[in-house]
This record gives C-alpha cells, structure tokens and sequence, in this order.
C-alpha cells in the first residue's frame, strides 16, 4: 500500500558536466532494471541543475525533487525560492527540514511547519526530515526529540494532507558519518514514528505514510534497512554521488 521511495539528496556537490555525467549514467542503468511499480526514484540536485535533472527525468523513471524551499509566497526575498516556482518548473518533490538546514540555517520546526503548507498549496511532495543529535540519543531523547518534530512540523494538516508527506527518519549521528543505524535501532523509531500518527490520523491513514531512513545508507546495509517493516525506503547522500552506488539501493528492495 505504501511506496517505496529511494531519494538521493546532491547536497551542495557536483559542477554542472559532472551532474550532467552523473544523470546520464544514472538514466542508463535505470534503463537496464525493471523496478517494482510500488517504487519511487527520487534526484534532488542543486538547484541550477534542477532544470537538466527533469529533461533527463522526462524520458521517465525517476522524478525530480528539490533540496528546500522558502515559507514565503513570492517577492523581496533574495536568494529564496518559492515552492509556486517549484511548480512552474513541473518539480514533483522537495526536501524539508534536514538536519543541516536546521542545524546551519536555524531551521525550526514551525518555519517546516510553513514550508510544507507552501508545498502543498503548490502540489509538490514534501519529504520531512526529522531525527536526533548524538548527544540526544545517548541521553535516550530520541523518541521524545522526534515525537516534537513530527507533532510541530506536521500535526497541524488535516487527514487529506498528512497523506501527501514522505517522512525521513535521519539520526543526524548517522549523517554522512558512515555510521550507520542498526535496523532495530531504525525499525523502532520507525515504529514510534507510525504510532504518533495512528494516534492522531488513525491506521488506515498512517498506513499510507511512507517513512524513509537516511543516515549512511549504501548497497550493502540497505537491503537490511528497507527489509524492516516500517521502512519504507531511504534518503540518500554521499552514496546518491555515484551512480553505481545509488543503483546498489535503488535495487535493494
Ligand atoms: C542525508 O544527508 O540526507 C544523508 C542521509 O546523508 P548520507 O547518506 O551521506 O549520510
């Protein structure tokens, strides 16, 4: 019932031939496998290659995703980018909230909060990151420090819109770091994550939610990963770099 999503999120890497060269490769490998139809591929470059990822995507399997978005409609914002232009742009998806938005830009949950109603007005697919820091987690946080991102950041929208929102669970500990979470560890915030929303939205609606991992993920530990039963995919960095690597977790379920 729920989609499995595998998003590769660029970061601020990659010159404009090195994105074009990335894409290509990735288009001709996705040519060669037959995913599931339950699956999703998701590439969110920067920006200024925003519009050469979707010619690309044009041809089919995958779908186009942004890394952030502005709270504001439009106007005297320099720098910002509205989620109105996202749709102009015919962008499907957009990242909300990682952890180095909030931890280098002073994202907090109620500007998430806004920018996922600006999505939604415009019909673009939000994906919320949420997850704790380190020092979070060995103080055994963890479910608390998620619970308050998942209630701020999204409690305010109604049955109809909860279902548009992809969460990824993404322990920043496990971000870029190599370290990666068990999948218990990852199953049971999961899990935690699901039952929030039960409570709130019921089963049935939760059941359509799709909770992605994010945190060091690669070939090799995410089939384990997405075999868990609350994971329902996964947010990709460094290994969404190479088209091989990301091939390898595209191809995990
Ligand atoms: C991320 O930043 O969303 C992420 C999961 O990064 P990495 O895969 O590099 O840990």
């Amino acid at each position: 019932m729920r989609k499995h999503i595998v998003a590769g999120n660029w970061k601020m890497n990659l010159t404009f031939n090195e994105a074009d060269e990335l894409l290509d490769e990735l288009m001709s490998e996705l040519e060669k496998v037959e995913l599931p139809r339950d699956e999703q591929v998701v590439v969110c470059p920067p920006f200024p290659y925003i519009e050469m990822a979707s010619d690309y995507a044009n041809d089919s399997y995958f779908q186009v995703g942004a890394q952030n978005v502005s709270d504001k409609d439009k106007g005297a914002y320099t720098g910002e980018v509205s989620a109105e232009m996202l749709e102009s742009c015919e962008i499907d998806w957009c990242i909300v909230g990682h952890s180095e938005r909030r931890a280098y830009y002073g994202e907090t949950d109620e500007l998430v909060a806004a920018k996922v109603d600006q999505l939604l007005k415009h019909d673009l697919k939000p994906i919320v990151c949420v997850g704790e820091v380190l020092e979070e987690r060995e103080a055994g946080r963890q479910f608390d420090v998620v619970k308050t991102q998942v209630e701020k950041g999204l409690f305010h929208l109604d049955t109809e819109n909860i279902k548009k929102i992809v969460i990824a669970y993404e322990p920043v500990w496990a971000i870029g770091t190599g370290k990666t979470a068990t999948p218990e560890q990852a199953q049971e915030i999961h899990a935690h994550i699901r039952s929030l929303l039960a409570a709130k939205y019921g089963k049935e609606v939760t059941d359509e939610i799709s909770i992605l991992y994010g945190g060091s993920c690669k070939p090799g530990n995410a089939k384990e990963l997405f075999a868990c039963p609350d994971i329902d995919g996964g947010l990709i960095g460094g290994a969404s770099l190479k088209a091989a690597d990301f091939m390898g977790i595209v191809t995990a379920f």
